[in-house]
């Protein structure tokens, strides 16, 4: 069956291209692209009013499968991103077991294909069981299909093994994705450390960790000359750092999450455990600086960084919570309420952030809606008022620092390999 999407104004940063069109797919690709297609035996997508979008790409998620199925699993986490508006997410190795071996790598695969809502890739771990000692088989996961690998909740502080690691993952072109911390400086933080942890009472993680680990990451990078990717930037000295590092030719790039983009520590005031992350919230300074890093590419792309825990999990001393907040359906609604209908990003900036720029960044086959690429085709509805309730959300998890705000814009449809996967926010 052909799918047909009329009357939508089509947005595809990768082609220049913003214009009222019709956009008819065929055989899960882009088949034409025209002001006016006349269909016959095709389904119709009525977009009159909406944004036609390549397929949103969350590089940093966490699904829980295997091992905290409690918490989420392929399904939940997957029906969660497509109700969001997402076609496509990379799930993050930190589950039980690890997913540090090619046949673990296969046997994910292998459940993904049964069980997803939307497109997943899977991140490899860098070190055995993440802990940081012994390089996991990257060679063996990225031939069984691992997109690039990380040991995300950790940093891999011992430098001799993240230089060989960077050097390792060079040898076939993989990203070494680093979670930057200083542990033994964030050791017994539980939130940013600044006036709010103070007032508070409770004990704060400094920027200084996240700046120290980035420094040593990128210094590591530049001698091995591989390729490094900074997970969830939140410090205005990282920024700075990256910004300096890319001047001089270091290939580093760099993501920030939804979250850091828009919510201050201010958030946790409360002892509210929703906004319990990691890195931590930080600063209006921080933040700011953060949007100025997506606003100028030192920083390539926007995530989510979707970490569901239960409610069980989260209702307990701030001190004890979990770090992780939920974001993949909350995600683009957050992005355009407060990123682009403040104009901090224009439209085409968001998009490329969401979409065009992890495709480029990681080599997708997708991210843009030229003639026989993939259909994977995000709807936006910019101007949709509605308030976040997270007892409405696909995921497990139902807990969100934006509980009841106030959002203009959502995601009204998404279409993954030519297949209405999404409409008006129910999952099919
Ligand atoms: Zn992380």
């Amino acid at each position: 069956m052909n799918l047909l999407i009329k009357n939508g104004r089509v947005v595809d940063p990768s082609q220049g291209l913003d214009a009222i069109a019709d956009v008819l797919i065929s055989d899960g690709k882009i088949a034409k692209i025209d002001g006016h297609i006349e269909g016959s035996n095709v389904e119709v997508f009525d977009a009159k009013g909406l944004v036609v979008a390549p397929g949103f790409i969350d590089a940093h998620t966490h699904l829980r499968e295997p091992g905290y199925e409690g918490k989420e699993d392929i399904e939940s986490g997957t029906k969660a991103a497509a109700a969001g508006g997402i076609t496509t997410v990379f799930c993050m190795a930190n589950t039980d077991p690890v997913i540090d071996s090619s046949i673990l790598v296969s046997g994910l695969k292998e459940r993904i294909a049964r069980k997803a809502a939307v497109n997943v890739e899977v991140i490899g771990a860098v070190t055995k069981g993440l802990k940081g000692e012994e390089l996991a088989e990257m060679g063996d996961m990225a031939e069984a299909g691992a997109i690039a690998f990380s040991d995300d909740g950790r940093w891999i502080a011992n430098s001799r093994i993240f230089r060989s690691a960077l050097e390792y993952a060079s040898a076939f072109d993989k990203i070494i994705i680093s979670h930057a911390e200083d542990e033994t400086l964030a050791a017994g933080g539980y939130m940013n450390e600044g006036l709010t942890s103070t007032k508070l009472g409770i004990p704060g993680i400094p920027a200084a960790a996240e700046d120290i680990a980035v420094a040593r990451d990128i210094i590591l990078a530049e001698l091995t000359g591989a390729r490094l990717h900074v997970a969830h930037v939140s410090t205005k000295g990282a920024v700075e750092l990256i910004r300096q590092a890319k001047a001089r030719g270091v290939k580093v790039t760099a993501e920030a999450t939804v979250h850091h983009m828009t919510l201050t520590d201010s958030a946790v005031v409360g002892y509210n455990t929703a906004a319990k992350v990691s890195p931590p919230l930080r600063t209006a300074e921080h933040v700011e600086a953060v949007r100025r890093g997506v606003k100028d590419g030192t920083i390539d792309i926007i995530v989510t960084d979707h970490a569901p825990h239960s409610f069980k999990d989260k209702d307990v001393e701030f001190r004890y919570a979990p770090n992780g907040a939920v974001g993949l359906e909350t995600s683009i609604a957050v992005a355009l309420t407060d990123l682009y209908h403040t104009g901090i990003l224009t439209l085409e900036e968001m998009i490329d952030r969401m979409s065009a720029a992890p495709s480029r960044l990681f080599s997708l086959d997708r991210g843009n809606l030229k003639i026989g690429s993939r259909a994977d085709v995000t709807i936006l509805d910019l101007n949709k008022e509605w308030t976040i309730e997270g007892r409405k959300f696909y995921s497990k998890s139902k807990l969100t620092p934006f509980e009841g705000k106030r959002r203009r814009g959502k995601a009204a449809g998404a279409i993954v390999n030519g297949k209405i996967v999404m409409k008006d926010g129910i999952v099919l």
